[in-house]
């Protein structure tokens, strides 16, 4: 028996061999490429660890380098991040993969699972904002790890990890087949799995690169920078060019044109058709070939920058009373020739009093300028602002003495020491303001008021208040509010809701308390009518940069809540233990249970994520009261 079984494996070896080895007698040679190959982990991190002990670093190192071999034989420039048991972090993967001009990026890695009966599955990950090279490659690699039985079943998913989602060429990430499972383990001891794989990612390689890659390059600095509304760019190509898409990454209404040169070769010019405003434009660049090749998304920085720019000085009330001592707050913003607002960081010079000083605007052009002054003014106030020889402006600020009362107010927040903007602040019936930059807040009412209520309502995430402030009469007021954040933990944070419109009950307030909190929520759209709707959404949640969490909730025909996790654990499992150890001291009644989970979402996207499943059956408050629980603790957890 143990003859035959050998013999068995022999001719598998042979048909196998016989598979892989044809069309690489046809592909054209790799010449001219340069392929990185990433090994995932190692050093002190091994990666997964098999039942017997083998690691992930080790098996990932072995076919890594089969792989450079092989690509070297077939012509191609081959580095490796790592080509040792190593420590790499990812960020200094990163630095690698960033000084060199690569056609294509490989990591590669071994998947684990907690789960026992998991089905022994390849994955293969590409950089989801590369729709062509690199999803080509990766389907490549998917049907290769199944037609040579390396899994039983392969799939391709746009990837959000960090390799894939910064890496500014075509990349893959693939995991071919789980080491967790101890009869594949097995295989991955030998030498033959791991040529196989590396096999089956050169056949990939060859297959995608069968004719050279479009490379779209522009002649110019970077950024380009240009002094007038219009600007255009030389590209050059190495194929003719058949398609370009121009896109914009924020909204604006410019329209660009692309045209190819009257001269010998391809050359190419991208041009705006109506005037921009002054400003960074952040344009991407897609471009085909005759022959059906694209190129790698490209990006493109433009900076507009107009040699005429108008500076418009707003004192925050339009006179200073007599004796003022204290800062007195002029706003400050930049409009170029069309009246646009120049959205930039621009140093200025200001002199008001025969004192010079300097400060710069933020990038939205705007600047506050501070005053201060001792009382002892009289008429009016002269200040000046340049931005260079050209441009500047001055005003007169007048002194006079007010019958009223003069209130500056500021309002700040541990979270904005610098002054809390759009606050908006009723300080009587029917009277309400708004803070400006820096947070200040002018307002005027009549001697002799008392006592003072004002009530505030500041952007989401802060508490509205609504305080009393005690006067003796003085003319001049100059109250500092400070204003606390609803939660500080959830400042910052990017949250993805995954759930389809059904689930809208309970998630609308759930939703709306994140909210309020200061968390950034994207509640994912979920195409019902798409073939795969969940991995439409998690491609959706993979475009956002730095996401902290994914939430899915769902509802299923079980009897139990089922609270699921990435089976590797991390953040996922640490919100959901912690949910539900608050849960059970709250006497909370439904059965409900925690575990790692096999759902997409779970696995294929860069973030942590949680899977929230309630019985089809389930009640309002039941569903209610556990996102109210969640959402006490998720700010200490994210
Ligand atoms: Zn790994």
């Amino acid at each position: 028996m143990k003859r035959n079984h050998h013999f068995l494996v022999f001719i598998v070896v042979l048909v196998s061999f016989f598979v892989l080895s044809v069309p690489s007698l046809e592909a054209r040679s790799l010449k001219g490429l340069f392929i990185m190959i990433d090994p995932g982990h190692g050093g002190v991190d091994s990666g997964a660890i098999g039942p017997g002990g083998l690691t992930e670093k080790d098996v990932n190192l072995r076919v890594a380098k089969y792989l450079k071999q092989l690509l070297l034989a077939d012509g191609a420039k081959v580095m490796m991040t790592r080509d040792t048991d190593l420590s790499l972090t990812l960020p200094q993967r990163l630095d690698i993969i960033n000084k060199y001009p690569l056609d294509l990026f490989i990591s590669i890695h071994h998947n684990a699972s907690l789960e026992k009966s998991v089905k022994n599955r390849g994955e293969v990950f590409y950089n989801a904002f590369d729709e062509n090279t690199s999803r080509k490659i990766a389907e490549y690699i998917s049907k290769g790890i199944l037609a040579n039985g390396l899994a039983n079943e392969s799939i391709v998913i746009p990837g959000g990890f960090f390799l894939l989602r910064n890496n500014p060429w075509p990349s893959v990430l693939t995991e071919a087949g789980f080491m967790t499972i101890p009869k594949n383990e097995k295989l991955l001891r030998t030498g033959k799995s791991l040529t196989t794989e590396a096999e089956i990612i050169r056949e990939a390689v060859k297959k995608v690169f069968e004719l050279p890659p479009l490379k779209v390059e522009a002649i110019s600095t970077r950024p380009a920078i240009t002094s007038s509304p219009y600007f255009n760019i030389i590209f050059t190509s190495n194929k003719p060019l058949v398609f370009a898409e121009i896109k914009n990454q924020e909204y604006c209404a410019c329209e660009f044109g692309f045209e190819k040169l009257p001269t010998l070769g391809n050359f190419y010019c991208l041009y705006n058709q109506t005037p921009l405003d002054s400003g960074e434009y952040n344009i991407t660049t897609l471009f085909k070939s005759k022959d059906g090749t694209s190129s790698f998304p490209g990006k493109l920085k433009i900076l507009v920058r107009s040699s005429q720019i108008k500076i418009s000085l707003n004192p925050i009330s339009d006179f200073i009373p007599e004796g003022f001592i204290g800062t007195f707050p002029i706003s400050l913003s930049l409009k170029d020739s069309n009246g646009s607002p120049v959205r930039e960081e621009k140093p200025f010079q200001f002199s008001f009093n025969s004192k010079i000083a300097t400060s710069s605007t933020r990038s939205d052009g705007k600047a506050i300028i501070l005053l201060n002054l001792d009382g002892k003014q009289k008429e009016k106030i002269d200040l000046s602002v340049s931005i260079t020889e050209n441009s500047s402006a001055s005003i007169q600020i007048p002194v006079r003495n007010s019958e009223r009362t003069f209130i500056l107010g500021r309002v700040i927040s541990p979270l904005a020491p610098k002054g809390l903007e759009r606050v908006k602040i009723k300080y009587a019936p029917n009277k309400a303001i708004f803070t400006i930059m820096g947070g200040y807040f002018f307002c005027e009412l009549s001697t002799f008021f008392g006592n003072l209520k004002l009530t505030l309502y500041p952007p989401p995430g802060y508490k509205s208040d609504a305080i009393v402030l005690k006067t003796g009469g003085e003319k001049f007021f100059r109250p500092e509010i400070v204003i606390s954040p609803v939660n500080a933990l959830f400042f910052g944070k990017k949250i993805a809701i995954l759930a389809d419109r059904s689930q809208d009950p309970w998630i609308r307030g759930f939703v709306k308390s994140l909210m309020n909190a200061g968390a950034d929520v994207t509640r994912l759209r979920v195409p019902v009518e798409a073939e795969k709707p969940v991995s439409e959404a998690i491609k959706q949640a993979n475009q956002i940069q730095d996401l902290s969490l994914i939430i899915s909730i769902k509802q299923e025909d079980s009897k139990t809540i089922s609270l699921r996790h990435y089976h590797r654990g991390g953040t996922g499992k640490k919100i959901l233990d912690t949910l539900l150890q608050n849960l059970l001291k709250e006497k909370y009644k439904p059965s409900i249970a925690v575990s790692p989970g096999s759902d997409y979402e779970l696995g294929h996207s860069g973030a942590s994520a949680v899977v929230i499943s309630f019985p089809t059956t389930v009640k309002f408050e039941i569903a209610k009261k556990l996102l109210d629980e969640l959402y006490i603790i998720l700010g200490n957890l994210i």
